[in-house]
Formats: structure tokens, C-alpha cells, sequence
């Protein structure tokens, strides 16, 4: 029976961003990266890949501005990468300035502005415009599956390998897979997306509280000029992305359907979907609202309050579960993976 010292289960974004943690502090560690599918092609595919530079809570403003350092990092040290900066611009009522100011870190210095950074909508009546720095939008799949190329000589990946399941002990977690191997590790992070409730953990995880919500972000047929940049609505929790190397917009906004399946939920749109898509693009930028011909319809899995979890697991010393993006799983994921590092280098 095989034998590493670091199993993580889930190749997304997060899981990637764990192995890359820990082969830096770690350089000694023995480390697998597991996924059932191929690397990035969970919830990190239809990800929008936004990073705008704020946080609702105090928590949130001290992940961000650790994530936001680390992707400028890695934009300097690998220009290439799928990351591309953006012009971005926040609108909101204009007596919410203080929110504004509040939750947006330093290095966005939100500033007041009467122009937003495209040509496809208007500012709405009574509203006022900041001009934010520092955001960017990355491809997630490629991101990841480009930071997997430079793990591997370091990190094994197995892909379209399932774990089926997990058996923790005082002495090791042995991992049965769905090729009919055993492996075990010394610890074991879960970072399943929204997988949080895959039979060979959901023992584990029930407890943690996590629950699952789709995500529906519209994608507009409306073409992008280059220098367009991307439309925060602020009070209505929306945004208007220009995707550039696909030629159209992207509109994201909250849908409210929990508790989704993730392996049925991508299957299209519902008509519900629609039509809340449509009522919510009709409010913040109704001169688009006849521009919806597709969508990008997947799920994420979200923590208690809404907020990232990285946590040991309750009768199961050696697991730890690293997710629970909460919809905001690119713009964390460095801090998810660094937080979780910290759990598995304590001992
Ligand atoms: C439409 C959409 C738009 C989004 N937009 C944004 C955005 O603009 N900004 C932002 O910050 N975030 C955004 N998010 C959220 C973000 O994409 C996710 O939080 C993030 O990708 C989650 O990464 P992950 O690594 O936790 O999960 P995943 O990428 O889902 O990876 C989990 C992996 O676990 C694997 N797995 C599951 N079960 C098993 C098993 N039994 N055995 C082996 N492998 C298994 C899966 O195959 C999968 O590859 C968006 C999400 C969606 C769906």
C-alpha cells in the first residue's frame, strides 16, 4: 500500500494553491493532488475568476489583501499566467460612500469618479461612481492547471481518479480509490469544492455546516472594446465583466437557489433563472437587457455565514477540510491555501 505524507482531494484552484503552500514549506513532503475529473475543471472552469478588492468583514478585508498581494506576485514573476489586470469601477447610492471607503482595501484607494470604464452602461440616477484600483479577472481553469505543469515535477497528480473512501486512524488516513487502490497519507485535506457531501467524506463534513448554492452569472451579446473595465454594483451585490478573449460580456449576480446537487446542477439554465438574470439586469444596467443569450450555470459550496472554511475535522485529527469559497473561491484561494498549510505544518 502506497504511502505519502500529504493527500489533497479536489485539483481546483484551492487544491493546487495547497500543494503549491506546501511544496515551498514543505520541500521534503511527499504530496498527491487527487481528483476524480481532470485538473481546474470543477467549480474553478465556470468561474468568473473576478477579484475585486474588498470584504464585507474584517475577515474578509485580511484574506483579500493576502490574495491580492500574492496574485500581484504572481503576475510580476509570471507575466504569462491567465491573470489580466482591469480598469473597475464600484456604483452604488452615493450616501454609501462610507461602506465604500470601509470595505474596500488600501490598495483598491476607491476614488470618486462621474465615468465608468466601458460604453455598455450608464450610470443609474441617483447613484455615484469610485474608481477602483488593483482589480483583474483570471481564466481559473488555465491558472490552475498552469500552476499544476510547474507542481508536477514536485507533486504527483492523479486525475480521473476517485476517492471512494476515507478511513481515518490515530496513525494515518487510508484513502480507497475508485481504481481500486488504497493509499494513505499522514494528513489529508479535503478541498472538494462543492463536493462537500461526496459519500466518502460526508461523515466527516456534516458537521462542518456547509451548505451548496448555484451560481448563475449571464453571458451577453454585447462585444468588448479593449480598454473596457469591469461595473461593480455595489448595493445589488452584481457585476459586468468585459471578457476579453471571449469577446462578450458576463453579467454575475446573487441567485438564491441552496442546497443544489453539483453533479446535476450545471445541466442549463431553468426559466426561473431567467427571469431573475433578466430583473436583476434590467435594474443595474437595463440598456444590456435584451443582450442575454447564455450563461455560465454552476454551484459553489459556502461555509457557515457565508465565509471561507479551513478547519481540522472533529474525530479526525489528521483531516482537514480547506474550501468552502462561498462564491469568492478564486479571490481567497491563496489565503484559504495558506491558512490550511498552517494547519498541516503545526505538528
Ligand atoms: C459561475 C461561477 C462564477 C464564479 N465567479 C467567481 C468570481 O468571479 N470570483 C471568485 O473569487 N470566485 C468565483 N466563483 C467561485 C470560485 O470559482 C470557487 O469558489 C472556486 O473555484 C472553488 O475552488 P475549489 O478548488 O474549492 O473547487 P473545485 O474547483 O470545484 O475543485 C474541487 C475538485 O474536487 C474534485 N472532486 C470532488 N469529489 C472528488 C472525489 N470523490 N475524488 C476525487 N476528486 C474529487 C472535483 O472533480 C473538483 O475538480 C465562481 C463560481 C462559479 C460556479
Amino acid at each position: 500500500m502506497a504511502r505519502v505524507h500529504v493527500a489533497i482531494v479536489g485539483a481546483g484552484i484551492i487544491g493546487c494553491l495547497i500543494a503549491r503552500e506546501m511544496a515551498a514549506r514543505r520541500p521534503e513532503a511527499s504530496l498527491v493532488v487527487l481528483d476524480r475529473d481532470q485538473t481546474g475543471c470543477g467549480a474553478s472552469r465556470r468561474s468568473a475568476g473576478t477579484h475585486i478588492p474588498r470584504g464585507a468583514t474584517a475577515r474578509f478585508r485580511r484574506m483579500t489583501e493576502y490574495s491580492h498581494d500574492y496574485y500581484a506576485g504572481l503576475r510580476r514573476a509570471r507575466p504569462a499566467l491567465p491573470i489580466r489586470a482591469l480598469p473597475m469601477a464600484v456604483v452604488a447610492d452615493a450616501a454609501h460612500e462610507r461602506t465604500i471607503l470601509e470595505r474596500y482595501i488600501p490598495a483598491a484607494a476607491p476614488l470618486r469618479t462621474d465615468t465608468l470604464p466601458c460604453r455598455v452602461t450608464d450610470l443609474p440616477e441617483r447613484s455615484a461612481a469610485w474608481r477602483i484600483s488593483g482589480g483583474h479577472y483570471a481564466d481559473v481553469h488555465g491558472l490552475t492547471r498552469a500552476l499544476a505543469a510547474e507542481l508536477r515535477p514536485r507533486v504527483a497528480f492523479r486525475e480521473g481518479v476517485e476517492v471512494v473512501a476515507v478511513d481515518p486512524s490515530p496513525t494515518g488516513v487510508t484513502l480507497r480509490l475508485g481504481t481500486g487502490e488504497t493509499l494513505t497519507a499522514d494528513r489529508l485535506v479535503l478541498a472538494p469544492g462543492p463536493w462537500t457531501g461526496h459519500p466518502a467524506w460526508a461523515a466527516l463534513t456534516r458537521a462542518l455546516d456547509v451548505r451548496v448554492k448555484k451560481i448563475v452569472a449571464l453571458h451577453l451579446d454585447e462585444p468588448t472594446a479593449p480598454d473596457d473595465g469591469a461595473v461593480v454594483f455595489q448595493d445589488h451585490d452584481a457585476f459586468l465583466l468585459p471578457l476579453h478573449a471571449e469577446g462578450h460580456w458576463l453579467y454575475s449576480y446573487v441567485c438564491p437557489h441552496w442546497d443544489v446537487d453539483p453533479d446535476t446542477v450545471g445541466r442549463g439554465l431553468a426559466p426561473s433563472d431567467l427571469a431573475e438574470a433578466a430583473e436583476s439586469l434590467r435594474v443595474c444596467a437595463p440598456r444590456l437587457a435584451g443582450r442575454v443569450g447564455s450563461a455560465r450555470v454552476f454551484c459553489d459550496a459556502y461555509g457557515p455565514q457565508g465565509e471561507p472554511l479551513i478547519t481540522g475535522v472533529a474525530g479526525a485529527e489528521r483531516v482537514v477540510f480547506a474550501g468552502a469559497g462561498s462564491g469568492f473561491g478564486y479571490r481567497l484561494a491563496p489565503a484559504i491555501a495558506g491558512e490550511a498549510a498552517d494547519l498541516l505544518c503545526q505538528d
